[in-house]
């Protein structure tokens, strides 16, 4: 049995050490352009790619660090550096974790590789769940995928929104609905391969933060995939849709909390993008508020001023504690009885929020201009509370679980 400790061992030292070297020296610099430009920092993912941190492999390994602290320990670094071109660096993440949590091996081997590409020729993937009527409500699902049985293909139509990615991923996973009845358990993904017909990106969104990261509409037409693309494969699908029609009639429990116990392991990780976040605008606040004078002394030396810092640094320290917390859970099969997941992703994500204003405020008239990060790093902050399940649902989420009751 491990005793108890917060600090980090020898490897996960030197791996965080690495990334911050990336995030400061390759990222950070490049925030503001590819802010302002809106487009997908390329030549950045290549550069991540190269030095290794842009590949399966990476994510593997901090994935199975025993400790459950790789990931968070990553996305915390990384997000540091800038969210948006972070989010372009992580965002085939999504997509990997999709077939890596529903594909067979075989499908791993073929699809997730094919998904980064190499250093000479990155791609990126993109996950496409949400639709224009369904973004909290995901049961609200449209986009259809029907078996053509005589060809082993499926047909799929619909519009996905919002995709990280959408349009010019190499490899789009999508989700779709199988059979209506049964709601979300009637949602299968799907592989659809670079350049298959019907598939186009729709909209390009201009957005508030995280602008280095390309979001889009992805329609679907008539796009036909070969039967091998539905992930994990039809006979399992077959099995699952029994299982869960038979569920349905009897309160189908088993397979909410199944699908549950899956968001309560991944909301950790946006937690710990937040707290990236959050830092970073700490940081530079904590500078300024050193270095800034007025009325003939360091603006630090209000008490106005220090204890904002103060309980900026604490909610960062909390939110960090929290993801950690459910980031271990996860890894050491401990079950989110209090959705503690969740917890982390609320928290950390309304620090970042609100930690990036007071930022804002301490730099007065220069935290609001461009010429300082804490503006950018406010605008993306935003995301947090949105992505991945909003502020509201995670309050959901928890509420029903401390009560067990069906709180909407
Ligand atoms: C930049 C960006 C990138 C994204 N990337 C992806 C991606 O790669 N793949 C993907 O599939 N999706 C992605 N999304 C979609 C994202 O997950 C959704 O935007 C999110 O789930 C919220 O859905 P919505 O926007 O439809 O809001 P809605 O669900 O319409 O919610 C609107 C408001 O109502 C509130 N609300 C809704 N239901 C309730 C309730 N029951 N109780 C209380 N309040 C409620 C919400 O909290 C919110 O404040 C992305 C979104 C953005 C903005």
């Amino acid at each position: 049995m491990a005793e108890f400790t917060l600090e980090l061992n020898d490897d996960q030292k030197q791996v965080k050490d690495w990334l911050h070297g990336f995030a400061a020296d390759v990222i950070r610099p490049a925030a503001s352009e590819w802010d302002e430009r809106e487009e997908t920092p390329w030549p950045v993912i290549q550069e991540a790619a190269k030095v290794g941190i842009y590949s399966l492999d990476f994510y593997a390994q901090q994935f199975f660090d025993p400790t459950g602290l790789g990931i968070p320990m990553a996305m915390e670094e990384l997000f540091w550096g800038d969210a948006g071109i972070a989010l372009s660096i992580v965002g085939t993440g999504l997509a990997a974790v999709g077939v890596l949590a529903n594909g067979t091996e075989e499908q791993i081997g073929t699809w997730i590789p094919q998904m980064y590409g190499d250093a000479d020729d990155v791609k990126v993937a993109a996950f496409c769940s949400s639709e224009p009527d369904a973004g909290s409500d995901v049961a609200s699902m449209r986009t259809r995928a029907v078996y053509d049985a005589a060809k082993d293909e499926w047909v799929l139509n619909g519009t996905k929104t919002w995709a990280t990615n959408g349009g010019i991923a190499n490899v789009h996973v999508v989700v779709a609905v199988v059979d209506p009845d049964i709601g979300s358990k009637g949602h299968a993904s799907f592989i659809v391969p670079p350049d298959t017909p019907g598939l186009s990106q729709g909209q390009k969104f201009k957005k508030h933060g995280i602008r280095a990261s390309h979001t889009a509409e992805v329609v679907l037409e008539d796009v036909r995939v070969p039967g091998h693309c539905l992930l994990g494969g039809k006979e399992k699908l077959d099995e699952r849709l029994a299982r869960a029609r038979e569920r349905a009639k009897s309160g189908g429990e088993r397979v909410k909390n199944a699908a549950m116990a899956t968001f309560e392991a991944s909301r950790p990780a946006v937690g710990a993008m937040a707290v990236g976040t959050a830092r970073a605008a700490y940081e530079v606040a904590l500078d300024y508020a050193k270095t800034r004078s007025q009325f003939g002394r360091p603006i630090i030396d209000n008490q106005g001023i220090a204890f904002q810092l103060a309980d900026m640094r604490t909610r960062i320290d909390a939110a960090r504690l929290l993801v950690w917390r459910a980031s271990w859970m996860a890894t050491t099969g401990k079950p989110f009885t209090s959705a503690e997941g969740s917890m982390s992703k609320l928290y950390a994500s309304e620090t970042a929020r609100d930690v990036t204003a007071q930022a804002i405020q301490i730099l007065g008239g220069n935290g609001f201009t461009r010429e300082y990060p804490v503006e950018r790093m406010h605008r993306d902050a935003a995301i947090y509370t949105i992505f991945e399940g909003t502020s509201e649902i995670q309050r959901l989420v928890i509420a029903r679980t401390l009560s067990g009751m069906p709180i909407r």
